[in-house]
C-alpha cells in the first residue's frame, strides 16, 4: 500500500463530507465538506493550516470527489503530492440490512448487496452508493471499504430484534430492529473498557449517543444485545426533530382527525417532532436551554421529556442485559451538555449510578464522572466515527 493515508467519505444526497487520516498516528491531515451538489456547489476545506471556502459548480458527486482530490493535492491547501498517497477510501454506509455484520471491501457483489438494502434506507443508501461509484470513477484502482451504521447491532438476539408483528413481515419484508450509530457505539464502548483497564468481554456497558439523532445501546461482553433505534432511525428516544417511539395508532388517528396522508404524518414524525415539535422553536439543545432560561415552559417540557426518555431507556437496557457496569455518554449533547447529562442522571442511583456533580461540571473531552461510592462507572467518551471507518478500511485493505 502506497502511503498510510485513508480518505473517509460520508456522502449524502447533496453533500459529501471527507477527512484524510494518516494511519500511523491517526491524525486528521485535512477535512472538508462539499455542499449543494447538483444545485450549485460550495466547497469548504481545511488542510495545510489553511481554510478554503468557495462556491464551486458541482454538478454531481464525481465532480465533488474531483474537487476534493484537487484540494488534497493542491500546492497551497493540499497535504499530499498526488492521488497515489491515498491508500484506500472508507465510506460510511447507513444500512447494511442482515447482509453485513462487519465492514466490507467493496466489490461488485458488495455494491449489489448495498443496492438490495435501498428499500430499507431509501434516503441514505442511494447517495452512499453514488459516493462509492464517484470514488471508483475518480480514483480507479484505489481499494474502497463500506462501513455500516447497522452492522455492530447484528449480534442482537431475535428476542430483541423481532417485532411482534406477523412473522412473514420479517421473512418477506425484512422488517426488524436493525439499530444505527453502530460505529459510534462500538468505538466508545471499546474506549470505555480501555479507560477502565478492564477486558470489554467482562463488562455490561450502556452507551448513550446523544446528538441531533440519539440512540442507546446495551453492549454485553463487547457485543450489542439491544438498542433503541429500530427498522429506521425514527424509533427510540425523542430527538432534535424526530418523535422517537410513539403509539403506532397515532398515525391512523392523525390521518383521520387532521386529514393528513401517511406520508405527511411520517414527514412530521421525522422533521417537525421531537424537541422542535414540543418546544415550538428549537431542535438544537443549546437553543432549547436558552429558550428555557428565557422562561419558555414548552422548552422546559421538551428537556424534561428527553431526560425522562433517556433515563427510562437506560433502565430498560440495563434490564435487557441483566445489569450495568458502565454508562457512557457520547456525541454532541452527551459529550458537552453538562446540564442535560445531570437531568438524565437524576434518579438513577437505584441502579448504582452516582455522579460527582463537580466532575460532571468540569469534564472536558474524555472523563470519569463517577462518585467515589458509585457501583457503576459513568464516563464521557468523545466519539470518532471517521476514525473507526478509517481503521476498518485499513484493516480490510492492508496486505490485501
Ligand atoms: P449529529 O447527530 O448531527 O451528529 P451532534 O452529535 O453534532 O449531532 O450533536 C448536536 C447536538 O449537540 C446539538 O443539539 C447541540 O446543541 C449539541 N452540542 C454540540 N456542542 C455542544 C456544546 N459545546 N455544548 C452543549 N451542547 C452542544
Amino acid at each position: 500500500m502506497c502511503g498510510m493515508n485513508i480518505l473517509v467519505i460520508n456522502a449524502g444526497s447533496s453533500s459529501l463530507k471527507y477527512q484524510l487520516i494518516e494511519m500511523n498516528d491517526n491524525s486528521v491531515l485535512a477535512k472538508g465538506l462539499c455542499e449543494r451538489i447538483g444545485v450549485d456547489g460550495h466547497v469548504k476545506h481545511s488542510g495545510n493550516g489553511k481554510t478554503y471556502d468557495k462556491l464551486t459548480p458541482l454538478n454531481n458527486h464525481a465532480e465533488a470527489v474531483k474537487a476534493v482530490v484537487a484540494l488534497l493535492t493542491d500546492n497551497e491547501y493540499g497535504v499530499i503530492k498526488d492521488m497515489n498517497e491515498i491508500g484506500a477510501v472508507g465510506h460510511r454506509v447507513v444500512h447494511g440490512g442482515e447482509e453485513f455484520s462487519e465492514s466490507a471491501l467493496i466489490t461488485d457483489e458488495v455494491i449489489a448487496a448495498i443496492e438490495a438494502c435501498v428499500p430499507l434506507a431509501p434516503l441514505h443508501n442511494p447517495p452512499n452508493l453514488v459516493g462509492i461509484r464517484a470514488c471508483a470513477e475518480v480514483m480507479p484502482g484505489v481499494p474502497q471499504v463500506a462501513v455500516f451504521d447497522t452492522s455492530f447491532h447484528q449480534t442482537m438476539p431475535p428476542k430483541a430484534y423481532i417485532y411482534a408483528l406477523p412473522y412473514e413481515y420479517y421473512t418477506e419484508n425484512k422488517i426488524r430492529r436493525y439499530g444505527f450509530h453502530g460505529t459510534s457505539h462500538r468505538f466508545v464502548a471499546a474506549r470505555a473498557a480501555e479507560m477502565l483497564n478492564k477486558p470489554i468481554g467482562e463488562l455490561k456497558i450502556i452507551t448513550c449517543h446523544l446528538g441531533n439523532g440519539s440512540s442507546l445501546a446495551a453492549i454485553d461482553g463487547g457485543r450489542s444485545v439491544d438498542t433503541t433505534m429500530g427498522l429506521t432511525p425514527l424509533e427510540g428516544v425523542p430527538m432534535g426533530t424526530r418523535s422517537g417511539l410513539i403509539d403506532p395508532a397515532i398515525v391512523e388517528y392523525l390521518c383521520s382527525q387532521r386529514g393528513m396522508s401517511v406520508k405527511e404524518v411520517t414527514d412530521v414524525l421525522n422533521k417537525k417532532s421531537g424537541m422542535l415539535g414540543v418546544s415550538g422553536g428549537a431542535s438544537d439543545f443549546r437553543d432549547l436551554f436558552d429558550q428555557a432560561e428565557k422562561g419558555s415552559e414548552r422548552a422546559k417540557l421538551a428537556i424534561s421529556i428527553f431526560g425522562h426518555s433517556v433515563r427510562k431507556s437506560i433502565g430498560a437496557l440495563a434490564a435487557s442485559m441483566g445489569g450495568i457496569d458502565v454508562l457512557v455518554f457520547t456525541a454532541g449533547v452527551g459529550e458537552n451538555h453538562v446540564r442535560m447529562r445531570a437531568i438524565i442522571l437524576e434518579g438513577l442511583e437505584f441502579l448504582g449510578i452516582e455522579v460527582d456533580a463537580e466532575k460532571n461540571q468540569s469534564c472536558r473531552g474524555e472523563g470519569d464522572l463517577s462518585a467515589a461510592s458509585a457501583r457503576v462507572k459513568t464516563l464521557v467518551v468523545p466519539t470518532n466515527e471517521e476514525l473507526v471507518i478509517a481503521m476498518d478500511t485499513k484493516q480490510l485493505t492492508v496486505n490485501n
